[in-house]
């Protein structure tokens, strides 16, 4: 078991923060998953897993155990006319999946292309983009129940799923490692291009809806709108966007009218809180090495230097000044460590 000590994780985050763990392990099998709880029981260390780290920030360093799930394969279980079932290793890259999706001519996640992070941590927050969200597509989740040390599994109609939320985020918080994770896909393409965004990048293609047109679509759009973590960190969104009831909407509205927001089956209405912030005055605001992006004013980003307590300082205005405005609570989307 290679278990390495007080080990930098700038590297393991999209903030690219440089915080340390006291003890970190890479775990590419229920067996060594396993392993390391058990051998855990004599350490006694708190213990965090980790996909892709591109939806967590770091504060401080971590005295405890860090897990990185790198279980991996991509498995065809059975086949119908019309649809493919497949079961996805928890430490896949979520993209490559996407990628090898629409090699196989298979429709249902091509409009989240590109977003980082592993498999295992989609069902997490039902991650979603242009008009897609990942609980359409899974039918079930395999995790190891930390309680019970088996590994049991949850359908799709137990995970709870909403908007950037399910029960892993609520209930089962830190009781659970998902290790697979079940997606059925289609053979026929349903082409979800109705997406204002997604049509206007096809016009500009100037390319036909297919699915392996709106794949490229999704991928041109964000590489132009999304700073890559790479170069500069960051995790995507920053906030939730808020959802609130439609007679405080209303009564918003009155007062700015150019406010953004969708309505939502339940009646509330879904705020853009990217054009909260902006509106609030905080796009491309800096704090030392901390920043609100200068296009994207719902992405926080580090310039280079700053510090996992210097973002959420700044974080912590942005949501008192919302609040200050609008009089709306808006939460991170992001897991703060
Ligand atoms: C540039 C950029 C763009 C983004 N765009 C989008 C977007 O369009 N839509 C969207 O929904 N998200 C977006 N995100 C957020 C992020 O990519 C997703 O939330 C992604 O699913 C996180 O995966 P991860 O493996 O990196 O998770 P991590 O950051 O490693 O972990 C996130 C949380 O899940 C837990 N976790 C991770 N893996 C497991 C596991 N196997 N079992 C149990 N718990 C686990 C961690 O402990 C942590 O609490 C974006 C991020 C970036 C950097």
């Amino acid at each position: 078991m290679e278990l390495q000590k007080n080990f930098d994780l700038k590297n393991l985050n999209s903030f690219n923060i440089s915080v340390k763990t006291k003890y970190f392990y890479k775990f590419s099998s229920i067996n060594e998953l396993q392993n390391i709880l058990e051998y855990n029981k004599t350490l006694k260390e708190k213990t965090i897993i980790l996909g892709g780290g591109s939806n967590i920030l770091f504060t401080k360093d971590f005295d405890g155990l860090i897990i990185k799930n790198e279980i991996k394969g991509i498995t065809i279980k059975s086949e119908s006319k019309k649809h493919v079932t497949i079961e996805v290793g928890a430490g896949e890259n979520w993209h490559d999946f996407v990628k090898w999706s629409v090699t196989n001519n298979l429709s249902g996640i091509e409009n989240l292309a590109l977003i980082p992070g592993s498999v295992g941590a989609t069902p997490i927050q039902n991650i979603g983009a242009y008009g897609m969200e990942v609980k359409n597509t899974i039918t079930k989740v395999y995790y190891f129940d930390i309680v019970t040390q088996r590994e049991k599994i949850l359908a799709n109609k137990k995970c709870n799923f909403k908007y950037r939320d399910s029960i892993f985020k609520n209930k089962f918080k830190n009781k659970f490692i998902i290790t697979k994770v079940v997606f059925c896909l289609n053979k026929e393409h349903a082409n979800n291009s109705n997406y204002g965004a997604i049509n206007e990048e096809l016009n500009k293609l100037k390319m036909e809806p297919s699915l392996k047109s709106i794949f490229q679509a999704v991928i041109s759009i964000r590489n132009q709108k999304l700073p890559d973590p790479k170069k500069l960190g960051n995790s995507g969104s920053f906030f939730k966007n808020p959802i609130i009831k439609n007679q405080k909407f209303v009564i918003l509205k009155k007062i700015h009218p150019n406010i953004v927001g969708y309505p939502m089956p339940s009646g509330d209405i879904k705020v853009a809180a990217g054009w909260l912030i902006e509106q609030a005055g905080w796009k491309g605001h800096t704090e030392g090495s901390a920043g609100v992006h200068k296009n994207q004013a719902l992405v926080l980003v580090n310039y280079g230097e700053a510090t996992g307590e210097n973002i959420l300082d700044l974080s912590i205005k942005i949501k008192n000044s919302i609040k200050e405005k609008f009089d709306i609570e808006i939460t991170p989307e992001v897991n703060i460590i």
